[in-house]
């Protein structure tokens, strides 16, 4: 028989908020354990929570961009569990009527157009951290430390339906939604330092049945090879269980990235373990249609719309748009480099060439270094006016990565202006034509490629900083001439 994969993801993301989701504790990352903290996260009595504003926004941003509609009216709930990360006892979270439903978001898997359901999008808070000592799960640690910084953090949870197929598709779904997430700046979506998390529900059933397999719940998959590889080894698992005449059991299975295999957790909860209860001290939530229509309009282009912008109205290739696009930060950085008038293709080609490989050599990224966007369209304004060759550029650019100087200094400083000084170019042409007697011959019987190498001598004797194009003409002038 044969059989169909079926995956459901449950994604968390932490919001961009500089406070946490009901108090004005700071959500900043990094700081001396146990100082981001005040009575409501740490739950004290006699406390009430007061909903953080952006962080609705942003998690309405994030439906609207999925596709979901917004609910009129959305219920937070308390979702009651009991573990030393959790200071209230309960979670406050989205159950039965979350903030928006009903989405879907397009990924392109191996060339071919998928639509993935989007179940829901809800708000909820985030969890302290546990540091176990002297290993990396509470079972064999000697002490178990915990850290209530995090407690509270807002975070927004997107749900799938069970529409991907294949580990392959939900790894390109998570890389499509972190880059779409990044994109919009609503969430960092950094999956290493655990901005962005997934779980994996999977099962398999025969294939064109409609009814699902017995599903079992992936957690612990924290980058993008993880998703995959976890996916696939429990996909593996299901199908030798099911093929040796065994059942699956409903439970909750965690990723051992060392031996690649899925071990089991604890038995899946259900629902009303968790006795899901509509929080009392939180209003509905009912957000204006005003409000959600400006939210609508303030989101911009997004990353297909860039991509058609920029390569019919601006010329790039689909592939140079598609570079600047896969990294929001460094389209971000095009653009303002556009807004100062800079010409958009040779803007690209700088970006995408010597900027990447210094990026990558250094490690660093497009935000990091000091080369900001008007060095670069003053460098490509120099390049156009004449003022410095292309190939003297290379050589500033360097040097502007690696001391932050501004270009116009550089060039002075090294002596680097183009020679466009016809007079003084005359001289050298005339130089480099009186020591070159075999080719100069040769170009004068017809042989006209050899102007080439002619031009190379007259820029090394001025150490590349001829106006090429002036070079060429004045050559061809003076050549003609006997
Ligand atoms: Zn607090």
């Amino acid at each position: 028989m044969k059989y169909e994969t079926v995956i459901g993801l449950e994604t968390h993301a932490q919001l961009l908020t500089a406070s946490k989701m009901f108090c004005s504790c700071s959500t900043k990352f990094g700081n001396r354990p146990n100082t981001n903290i005040c009575p409501i996260c740490t739950g004290q009595p006699g406390v009430l929570p007061v909903v953080n504003k952006k962080a609705i926004e942003l998690a309405i941003k994030t439906a609207l961009v999925l596709n979901c509609q917004i609910a009129p009216q959305s219920i937070f709930a308390r979702k009651n569990y009991f573990y030393p990360d959790l200071p209230k006892n309960y979670q406050v979270s989205q159950y039965e009527l979350p903030l928006a439903i009903n989405g879907y978001l397009e990924i392109v898997v191996n060339g071919e157009r998928r639509k993935i359901g989007i179940t829901r999008v809800h708000l909820e808070e985030d969890a302290g951290k546990l540091v176990h000592k002297g290993a990396a799960r509470i079972m064999g640690s000697s002490e178990s430390l915990v850290d209530y910084n995090r407690t509270g953090t807002p975070l927004m949870e997107i749900v799938t339906e069970p529409d991907i197929r294949s580990p392959l598709e939900a790894k390109v779904f998570m890389e499509t939604l972190q880059h779409l997430l990044q994109f919009i700046q609503v969430c960092d979506a950094k999956m290493e330092e655990g901005s962005l998390r997934c779980d994996g529900n999977i099962s398999i059933r025969p294939l064109g049945a409609t009814k699902l397999g017995t599903k079992t719940e992936v957690k612990n998959m924290n980058t993008f090879r993880g998703i995959q590889k976890a996916l696939e080894a429990e996909e593996v698992r299901h199908r030798e269980v099911i093929a040796a005449g065994e059942k699956i059991m409903q439970e909750t299975r965690y990723f051992d990235e060392i031996t690649e295999t899925t071990k089991a957790m604890r038995s899946k909860e259900e629902a009303h373990d968790y006795r899901y209860f509509p929080e009392p001290d939180l209003v509905p939530l009912e957000p204006e249609a005003d409000w959600v229509e400006s939210i609508k309009l303030n989101i911009g282009e997004l990353p297909e719309q860039k991509k058609s912008r920029y390569i019919a109205a601006l010329g790039l290739s689909a592939e140079d748009a598609e570079v600047l696009l896969a990294t929001p930060a460094l389209a971000k950085y095009f653009e303002a480099c556009l807004e100062l008038k800079a010409p958009a293709k040779a803007a690209a080609n700088w970006l995408i060439g010597d900027i990447t490989a210094y990026l990558n050599e250094h490690e660093k990224t497009i935000t990091e270094i000091n080369f900001l966007p008007a060095q670069l369209a003053e460098m490509l304004e120099m390049i156009e006016n004449g003022a410095i060759s292309g190939k003297i550029a290379k050589i500033v650019l360097t040097e502007a990565l690696a001391i932050g100087k501004e270009i116009k200094e550089i060039v002075k400083e090294k002596g680097l202006t183009q020679v466009s000084d016809e007079g003084e170019l005359v001289k050298i042409i005339k130089e480099v034509i009186a020591n070159n007697p075999g080719p100069v011959t040769q170009y004068r019987q017809g042989k006209t490629g050899i102007i080439g190498f002619l031009v190379g001598q007259v820029m090394k004797a001025t150490q590349g900083r001829a106006n090429p194009r002036l070079v060429n003409q004045l050559l061809g002038k003076e050549l003609s001439k006997n």
